[in-house]
């Protein structure tokens, strides 16, 4: 089952330090984080030990356990064989690196300790907003990235309550540390991508079935991406004119004009979207002039059908082809 997406719904905020609850909206969390922003109840900012922070909603469908396994989850990865059986995180390591890691034995305790590892699904808000996250913060600019939609086993026994994001952004969380013996999923509350909302920590044995598709989707080029791109192509250095104005040598590393003119129409689009995920997308949708405009135009019109659009990126998932997750 699916839940309705959409990025930019009310948040609830909870006060450690007066214990006031209170909605808020995706704007005011920004401004939070900027000090500009205080609680209502006894008005400390994000600056305080205790200071507020964003909670679950108490109507969200995924509190109820029984739930929790008949909602659709979802995941994004540069692997398209995700979630892979047994990947030796190792094999990529090069003599050197090995050599100072420690030597064989050390490697292989790392690996052991990578393979423990929970994976993690959540919400589709969530997914999205991990995808612009890891090519604005980890270099993950130019990979494929795919979407999975994940169907875990009905029979999951899911940890009671919920935990504090327990990743510490990084998603390194040991699987035992989480779900003790008998335990296959737990719920955490998601601090960085969706805020409030919950995500799973899981092992591989508690998900049926995948779907994926690779996002964004290679749509046909229309209406505002052919604009777009017919912009882009026009624009065109100063004239001579006005360019010998000045006797300075030429930067060396002056954006083209069709780099220019893109970054401005990007900031139109940036200025329309989510405020958590305007930064990351300002990055994603960086302009290469090495490809066409009608190649970046396409992208980027991907890219915010992510998130403006998400029933379409759903419709493609459900003609996807279901994987199964053999134990
Ligand atoms: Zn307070």
């Amino acid at each position: 089952m699916d839940r309705p997406v959409n990025f930019d719904h009310d948040r609830q905020m909870l006060c450690q330090c007066c214990g006031h609850g209170w909605t808020v909206t995706l704007h005011w969390i920004e401004r939070w984080d900027e000090s500009k922003e205080a609680c209502p109840g006894c008005g400390v900012t994000c600056e305080a030990e205790d200071a507020p922070r964003v909670t679950v909603d108490p109507d969200d469908a995924a509190l109820i356990d029984e739930a929790v396994p008949t909602l659709f989850w979802y995941h994004t990865s540069t692997h398209d064989d995700w979630p892979r059986r047994s990947i030796d995180p190792a094999a990529r390591l090069t003599a050197t690196t090995r050599l100072m890691m420690g030597g064989n034995e050390r490697v292989a305790a790392w690996a052991e300790r990578q393979r423990a590892k929970a994976l993690h699904v959540g919400t589709y808000e969530a997914a999205i907003h991990n995808m612009f996250r890891r090519i604005d913060d980890q270099a993950d600019e130019g990979q494929q990235f795919y979407l999975y939609r994940v169907r875990l086993r009905p029979d999951v026994t899911v940890r009671p309550d919920w935990l504090i994001d327990p990743s510490n952004f990084v998603g390194d969380v040991e699987l035992a540390e989480v779900c003790p013996p008998g335990v296959d999923v737990a719920r955490y509350l998601n601090y960085h991508e969706d805020p409030g909302g919950l995500s799973l920590a899981l092992g591989r044995a508690a998900i049926a079935s995948t779907q994926r598709v690779a996002i964004p989707l290679g749509s046909a080029l229309e209406g505002w991406a052919i604009d777009t791109a017919a912009q882009i192509q026009a624009a065109t250095a100063p004239t001579a004119t006005s360019a010998v104005v000045s006797d300075r040598p030429q930067k060396r590393y002056e954006p083209s004009p069709q780099s220019k003119r893109a970054d401005r129409l990007t900031k139109a689009i940036a200025e329309s979207l989510p405020a958590n995920i305007r930064r990351h997308f300002w990055t994603a949708s960086a302009y290469d002039d090495e490809s066409t405009p009608a190649e970046w135009a396409q992208r980027m019109s991907g890219l915010v059908q992510l998130i403006s659009s998400p029933a379409a990126v759903l419709e493609e998932l459900d003609r996807a082809e279901i994987t199964s997750v053999a134990k």
